[in-house]
Order: C-alpha cells, then structure tokens, then sequence
C-alpha cells in the first residue's frame, strides 16, 4: 500500500486536469496493487485510504464526500475515478475463475491437517488458518474468491451475482473482459449515498432542498433535468454543481486555516459557503455581468445553488460565482487582506467584476463550460 500512497501523492502534486488525474490514478497508482491482490485479500483500512487518495486526486476539501460517494461522481458527469476496492476484489475473482487452478483442493487439504492438529475448543468451522498464521492462506483466500464469500463481505449480497458469473464465464456465455464485468457488477452493489449525504450538508447550508427530485436519483439512467445539461460539459462544470451539494468550496472557515477571514467582499459575515450562496455583493455582482432584469435579484438560495430550477442560466452563474471566489483566494491572497484590513473593498470588488465577465465569457463561447 505504501507504494499506492506514494504515487497518489506524486498524482497529486502535478495538480494535472481531474480527467488525466483520474486516468494516472488507474494506471501509475492502482495497477501497483494489482499483483498481490489475486492472492491476498484487501487490507482492513482501505475505506480510509481510498477517501484520502480519492480526495487527493480530486483536490477535494476534506470530508466533503464519503467514500461511496466519492467513486460514485460519474454518477454526476463528474470525473470518473476507479474504486480501488472493486479493483482489487476482481483481481482475486479473475485469478480463482480463470488464471489459477488448484486453489480449492489445497485448501481443503489444508482444512483437514489445520481440524486433525487443532483442539476441538479452538475449532471454527470453514476455517483453514493454521494456528499463530496472521491471515488465511493464499489457496483459502482464492477458494473463498471463488465462491463469491471475500466479495459478500463488502459488497452486500454480491455471493449469488459473483458466482452465477463465474459459471457463465466457464460455460462461455460471458463476451469481453472477465474483470470488467466483475468490477461493473460490484460497482452496482455499492449503495447510493448521495440522497442522504446532500440533505446533511444542505442543512449545515441551510438550503431547503424540500422534494427535489435530482438528489433522490442521480444523473445516470434517470429522467432528470441534469441528465440533459450536464453530459455536453467538461468535469469542472459538474464538479462546481458537487463542491457546492457538498458544502466544498475552500473558504477559510471550511479549511480550518489558522486566521478564519470574514466575507472576502465585505459583508460582515463569515468566510464560509452558507454565507456566498446569500451573499448580496457576490450575487449582485454575477447579476450585473450577466445582465439579468431585476426580477432574477429575488432568486431563492436554491435556485443560486442549482437545487432547485435547474437549468443553463443558474448553471453558469454558480460556475461564474465560484470560479471567480477561488481564483481570487488563490491569485489574490493580498488584495483580499489588504482590504480586509483597511475596510476597503472597492478593489476586490473591481477584481470580481473582471473575474465574471472573464468566466462568463468561457460559459457563453461553451468551452470551459
Ligand atoms: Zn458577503
């Protein structure tokens, strides 16, 4: 795993585009696991690992995403990662139902030598692990793979799918990679979490997401609004939708940083998500640049947040909004404490006008957008 680690973290620093970020990740990062996995099982902490690597690759803030949901953006149109967990779990099913032979009579053999030397008290049916071993053998682990038993331990239910492809792939009936077809099947047995952890945020957000219809069902296979609008658009579009759902963007507040600033365009309120979606210098501002009549300046939190309405218009002026918030902590650290510290906003405010105008121009020629 150490190795894994350590290419995410050279991954990480090429601050590479999310779709080449993802596509390293497959190929310098994961493929390391790939060897061993046919053999052992995966380690107990991989959920922990796979959230940090995950939130490394995507530069996301912490905690944002849990681990299922994180593997699960292209559920948005957003950046698709592979879960390393299902990687290593078809590895071990590719290997028992098609590299490797033999496994289940080893195993079986050692079953009998572990119940003849072990006492009757220590006994544990369907074990074969030999007294002082830290973990089962490699023929166990591949004739427990087989049977589908490693897999249910995770995935729940997947024992019956796992085998009944096994024997379609033996009897030829299974066109196309073994291993892709394993992995695309426990991919469906992971539960979708998105419902549950976009209501949690939206309450720190205090949006009132009420019945919309988006977060009960994710884009794919569903007749939703997104389904239409988000497909024609790079992953930063849709990842702007994500950072916000997952009360993601990277104020001071949500970063914990040592000095918490206030509202970076004056307001006296806290650098923080829940204030930018009301914040009424921001949202003027995005109004102005986009020429909006004023009926538009009424619009609800939700409908600034792409909750609720969906569509072209609040699409492109969240990505203008927050866009332009990032690029002015990033590029602009001293304006920003400059004006903090003498009250004076009138420069931050001028260097937001620019930043909309700038990323609004890319959302009306469609190309960054
Ligand atoms: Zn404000």
């Amino acid at each position: 795993m150490n190795k894994f680690i350590e290419r995410v973290e050279e991954i990480a620093q090429t601050r590479a585009p999310l779709e080449y970020a993802c596509a390293l990740f497959k190929s310098k990062a994961l493929s390391v696991l790939g060897y061993v996995a046919q053999i052992c099982k995966p380690p107990k902490a991989l959920k922990v690992t796979e959230l940090r690597a995950a939130n490394k690759i995507l530069r996301l803030a912490t905690n944002s995403f849990t681990t299922n949901c994180v593997y699960q953006l292209d559920a948005f149109h957003g950046p698709k990662l592979e879960r390393p967990v299902v990687f290593l779990h078809s590895c071990m099913i590719r290997a028992a139902a098609k590299t490797l032979a033999g496994f289940s009579q080893q195993h079986l053999a050692l079953q009998e030598k572990v119940i003849d030397s072990l006492p009757l008290a220590h006994l544990f049916p369907g074990s074969a692990k030999p007294e002082g071993w830290d973990s089962e053998a490699f023929c166990s682990n591949l004739h427990y793979a087989y049977l589908g038993v490693h897999s249910s331990e995770t995935f729940p239910n997947a024992r019956t799918p796992i085998c009944s492809l096994i024997r379609d792939f033996q009897l030829g009936r299974v066109k196309g990679g073994f291993q892709a077809k394993v992995s695309m099947l426990l991919k469906t047995l992971i539960p979708n979490e998105f419902p549950r952890l976009f209501r949690r945020r939206f309450e720190t957000l205090e949006i009132d997401c009420g019945d919309s219809q988006l977060l009960v069902m994710p884009v794919r296979g569903s007749p939703l609004e997104l389904k239409h609008l988000l497909p024609p658009l790079p992953h930063s579009t849709p990842m702007c939708l994500l950072r916000t759902w997952s009360n993601g963007w990277c104020t001071s507040n949500r970063m914990h940083e040592p000095k918490a600033l206030p509202c970076i365009f004056g307001c006296e309120a806290d650098d923080d998500l829940c204030h930018y979606l009301k914040c009424e210098v921001l949202w003027t501002c995005v109004y102005s640049c986009f020429k909006c009549n004023t009926s538009i300046f009424m619009q609800s939190i939700p409908e600034r947040a792409c909750v609720h309405n969906v569509n072209m218009s609040n699409i492109a002026r969240l990505y203008c909004a927050y866009s332009s918030y990032h690029a002015l902590r990033k590029l602009h650290t001293d304006l920003i404490l400059d004006a903090i510290s003498s009250e004076d906003f009138e420069h931050v405010v001028e260097e937001l006008l620019s930043l909309i105008i700038l990323f609004g121009a890319d959302t009306n020629r469609g190309v960054a957008f």
